[in-house]
């Protein structure tokens, strides 16, 4: 897509791959961006070090509308970064200050009548009591900061819950929330923008695959029934009407009795989504690009063709080398992300693979690529 370049720059909070694939659509459609970022090397940095700042009063002065990449933002930070210009934060500031915390996402859901895993927040020792009072095993999670599983355990014993309150910081203070251990058959994502004005997009329903709570697959369709569809697409239906304003993705556990429980959302583009890049008309990136700058042109619904999309994660600790696939028979799109280190486990890019006529077991050829790449 290309459009006529529009007057406002827009500023990208953080310099990472989902502001770099962001940029790369903004500039597609001829508009300027300016990203603050670290003085560190970061994917925006690689391709175009020019467009990172680290001086917040240029990045607030010389754009006109704002957006973000993670939700590690206090929204008192966001308001004394923005200042003035705040309300042209997409997401809303309102709308993001529920999902900075999995305590308030909770709390959100709960208040919405969407069905999720039973919870309490444990935030002092009444708290923990009453957890106490719970059978074995059950998740406990840090209620801010956590990403890729960094901040989710399950607890099977006394022992494991001592060093999970240890780990995770709750005699100094911090914030925990427990949920039940549900029994996962499946877990699938959705998301959806939503302007100010109440116009909608709905990006498509995906299915991931974690392997200790990273994820390393995504595939579409997803291998759920029409019931299920419909339940997800009616939660998400809860939740624009709430008011939320933004870009979001919701991730779903299903559990072998059909149930469909919310696990957690976000209030920016989403790895789960990496695949609307090559498989859809519109990326999630694209997408977002058009609500910051002319929300007119975007379609009220995306799809995608069958894709399989494989996170690329460092096998190493040292500089990256070059990324060696199998071969296949399929078209396969590549896209490495510019970091120059590598870490096992840190996400240094990723691959989709298309069958548009549908007659490949995609999965099966998601789980050889993670199997055989090297980098
Ligand atoms: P993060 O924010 O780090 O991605 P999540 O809350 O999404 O953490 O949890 C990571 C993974 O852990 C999930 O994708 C799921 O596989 C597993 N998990 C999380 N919560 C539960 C739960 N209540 N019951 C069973 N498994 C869970």
């Amino acid at each position: 897509m290309t459009h006529a370049a529009n007057r406002e720059k827009i500023g990208i909070i953080g310099d990472g791959q989902l502001a770099l694939m962001l940029a790369e659509s903004l500039i597609r459609m001829g508009n300027t961006f300016l990203c603050l970022g670290t003085a560190q090397q970061s994917p925006v940095r690689t391709f175009f070090p020019e467009s990172v700042t680290t001086d917040q009063e240029r990045f607030r002065n010389e754009c006109n509308v704002f957006t973000l990449e993670n939700e590690f933002h206090t929204t008192l930070q966001l308001n004394n970064l923005l200042g003035e210009k705040a309300p042209r934060l997409f997401p809303e500031i309102k709308s993001y200050s529920h999902f900075a915390d999995k305590i308030s996402q909770r709390t959100l859901y709960q208040a919405l009548g969407i069905a999720g895993p039973r919870w309490i927040a444990v935030k002092n020792v009444q708290d923990l009591l009453e957890l106490k009072s719970w059978a074995y095993p059950y998740v406990i999670k840090a209620s801010q900061g956590g990403y890729d599983g960094k901040g989710v355990r399950v607890v099977r014993n006394e022992a494991e819950l001592e060093q999970v309150l240890n780990d995770f910081r709750f005699f100094q203070g911090a914030h925990l929330l427990a949920e039940e251990k549900v029994e996962i058959v499946r877990e699938v994502a959705q998301g959806f923008l939503r302007g100010a004005t109440g116009q909608m997009t709905l990006l498509p329903l995906v299915e991931t695959v974690q392997e200790s709570g990273v994820c390393n697959l995504v595939h579409y369709p997803p291998n759920v029934d029409e019931s299920i569809l419909g339940k997800i697409e009616n939660d998400l239906k809860l939740l624009a009407q709430s008011g939320l304003v933004g870009i979001f993705n919701f991730e779903f556990f299903v559990t072998a009795d059909q149930r469909v429980l919310i696990n957690e959302g976000a209030p920016r583009t989403h790895n789960s989504q990496h695949l609307t890049i090559d498989a859809s008309d519109y990326s999630q990136f694209d997408l977002l690009a058009l609500y910051l700058t002319d929300p007119a042109r975007a379609p009220a619904r995306v799809s995608a063709l069958p894709a399989v999309m494989v996170n690329i994660l460092g096998q190493h600790s040292g500089p990256c080398h070059e990324l060696k696939l199998p071969s296949l028979p399929l078209k396969t799109y590549p896209k490495l992300y510019g970091k120059e280190t590598c870490s096992p486990g840190r996400k240094m890019g990723h691959v989709t693979v298309i069958d548009a006529n549908g007659s490949t077991d995609l999965i099966a050829v998601g789980k050889k690529i993670l199997k055989e790449y090297q980098l």
